[in-house]
């Protein structure tokens, strides 16, 4: 079974990775918080693993962010041509959307 990491479940733990990602001496660390330094050095890993799962987290909430805008926009765009639609102006109808292939070249100056 493996160790527990007494780093981990540390209740200075914030503190500890706090410490460990400022690239603070183990050895200082280790001494502040009573732990070894062997142990802090093992923990590191451990401080790496939740940056990237934060990381990773945070990337999701922005994907998904983005997603929410572009339906919400689009969503907006139904209502706005059923809206013209309903009241008998068709000219909505024949908007297209331009895309930057569609934009024609600019002359450089
Ligand atoms: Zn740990």
């Amino acid at each position: 079974m493996p160790r527990t990491c007494l780093a981990c479940s540390h209740h200075e733990r914030e503190a500890i990775d706090k410490a460990l990602a400022t690239g603070e001496p183990l050895r200082n660390i280790a001494k502040r918080v009573s732990l070894s330094p062997a142990g802090l050095l093992r923990h590191k890993n451990h401080v790496a693993q939740a940056i990237v799962k934060a990381s990773e987290k945070r990337e999701e909430q922005l994907g998904d962010n983005l997603l929410d805008e572009m339906r919400r926009v689009q969503r907006k765009a139904w209502e706005l041509l059923a809206r013209t639609e309903s009241e008998g102006d068709h000219r909505a109808s024949i908007v297209r959307f331009v895309g930057p292939d569609d934009e024609p070249e600019r002359e450089s100056p």
